[in-house]
């Protein structure tokens, strides 16, 4: 990975970053993930410059008709499948051509296997640990969107990108901003990482509005288009809870520097505030095809068919302090990302668990936090809040979490 002293960050230089790929030969690229919205909105992106990329792997994991369209359109060398019962019905719709396939857990891995120069790693959830760590080992360019990979095996995953000699570019929109307006920076002149937050469907809710919402009404995001997972985390304000631990591995200027603000046009991504005064802000249209195209271009830019920003139009751009009475998730994620060594990574297992149960029905919205809340008190009592070391503990501690959110869930 290429991190230099006057970088406040674990991101590349742009002094010493390369272009992966270039007009002699196309960039080798893998779609992790590759049917959700991260994925065609990439994959939106190669094909209109598609002499410009190589396809090389595609996965998803029960959408086998998306894939083979996918793999099809984009010449994909390899097409992998995460669920084996998918398949027959993968192999089906890409009969007549030479387009591999395999399926399973570990033929995800195999396929974050395959040389690339860029990997863009955007499964959902936990189950992206893996894959991610596999394409890292590579030592090529890591676009990551799954921001579990650094919310829970944070620093192991952080270490895993260095020894590999890999490189590290967030997707995410708000660390991509960062990234963009921090390079080349000195860590001690940062006074403040302030990432923003759309609020969600419920920023302007009263709690007992909020405390009687329905999945339905959750999954309306008022700016952002994206999967239902991250939509549902949006609406809790969750979701900048893990963006905040996100970025706590990767500009490591420590928790007292790292905060969020309400911004609901989601103009503004993220501001860097300096010792002199200064706040430095990244803007753009909420779109993410612009920080996929700066992960997959950096050091150099590529077009994006985003809407350009029309600052007249907009008129007035507004902030408001983050409620945590309405939103607790976000007291929850700041405190584990504060008690800091496994405690993200029970907060990220339990939380998945409780947004399946909201989108099921089982459990209300202010359940969410509750549930995640007692499953890190529960871990931490066992003693399960420890330092890890690998990716095995993790995926352990993840299990654990997972189980111990389960057992709480019946008491709902
Ligand atoms: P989606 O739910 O839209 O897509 C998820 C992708 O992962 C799909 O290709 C899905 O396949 C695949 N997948 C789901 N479960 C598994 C599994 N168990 N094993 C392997 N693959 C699996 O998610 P998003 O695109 O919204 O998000 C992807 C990641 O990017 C998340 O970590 C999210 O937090 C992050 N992110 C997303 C943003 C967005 O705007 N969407 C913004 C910033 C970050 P299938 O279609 O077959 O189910």
């Amino acid at each position: 990975m290429a991190v230099t002293a006057s970088v406040p960050n674990r991101l590349p230089d742009r002094a010493t970053a390369a272009p992966r790929g270039d007009a002699a030969r196309p960039m080798r690229l893998s779609v992790l993930g590759a049917t959700g919205s991260i994925g065609t909105s990439t994959l939106d992106l190669v094909s209109r410059t598609p002499e410009k990329f190589e396809i090389v792997a595609l996965t998803a994991q029960s959408n086998a008709k998306e894939l083979a369209a996918l793999a099809r359109r984009h010449n994909a060398r390899v097409a992998v499948i995460g669920d084996e019962t998918r398949l027959g019905e993968l192999r089906e719709a890409l009969a007549g051509t030479s387009i591999r396939t395999a399926a399973g857990p570990d033929a995800l891995v195999e396929a974050a296997l395959e040389p690339v120069d860029c990997t863009l790693a955007a499964i959902v959830g936990a189950a992206g640990l893996k894959p991610t760590f596999a394409a890292a080992s590579q030592g090529a360019r890591v676009a990551l969107a799954n921001k579990e990979c650094l919310v829970s095996a944070g620093h192991v995953f952080t270490s895993a990108i260095s020894r590999a000699g890999a490189e590290l570019l967030p997707v995410d929109s708000e660390h991509s901003a960062a990234f963009q307006v921090m390079a080349g920076a000195d860590p001690a002149s940062i006074d403040k990482i302030v990432l923003t937050a759309s609020g969600g469907p419920f920023r302007s809710w009263t709690r007992d509005a909020i405390a009687a919402a329905t999945p339905e009404q959750a999954l309306k995001h008022p700016n952002w288009s994206m999967g239902a997972k991250i939509t549902i985390d949006s609406a809790t304000l969750m979701n900048k809870g893990l963006e905040l631990i996100e970025a706590f591995h990767l500009f490591p200027v420590g928790v007292d520097k790292l905060d969020c603000i309400v911004h609901p046009q989601s103009i503004i991504h993220c501001l860097v505030s300096y010792v002199d005064g200064s706040v430095l802000a990244q803007m753009a249209s909420p779109d993410m095809r612009t920080p996929i195209a700066v992960a997959l271009s950096w050091p150099d830019r590529m077009a994006a068919p985003t809407e350009k920003l029309d600052l007249a139009r907009l008129a007035t751009l507004t902030f408001e302090a983050p409620d945590e009475n309405r939103f607790p998730a976000l007291r929850v994620a700041r405190a584990a990302m504060r008690r800091g060594d496994t405690a993200p990574a029970v907060l990220n297992a339990a939380n998945e668990v409780a947004v399946k149960a909201f989108l099921d029905r089982r459990i209300k919205m202010f359940d969410i936090a509750a549930l995640v809340e007692e499953t890190l008190a529960a871990a931490e009592r066992q003693g399960a809040i420890c330092p890890a070391q690998s990716l095995d503990d993790i995926l352990a501690v993840d299990d654990m979490a997972r189980a111990l959110s389960n057992e709480k869930l019946s008491g709902y």
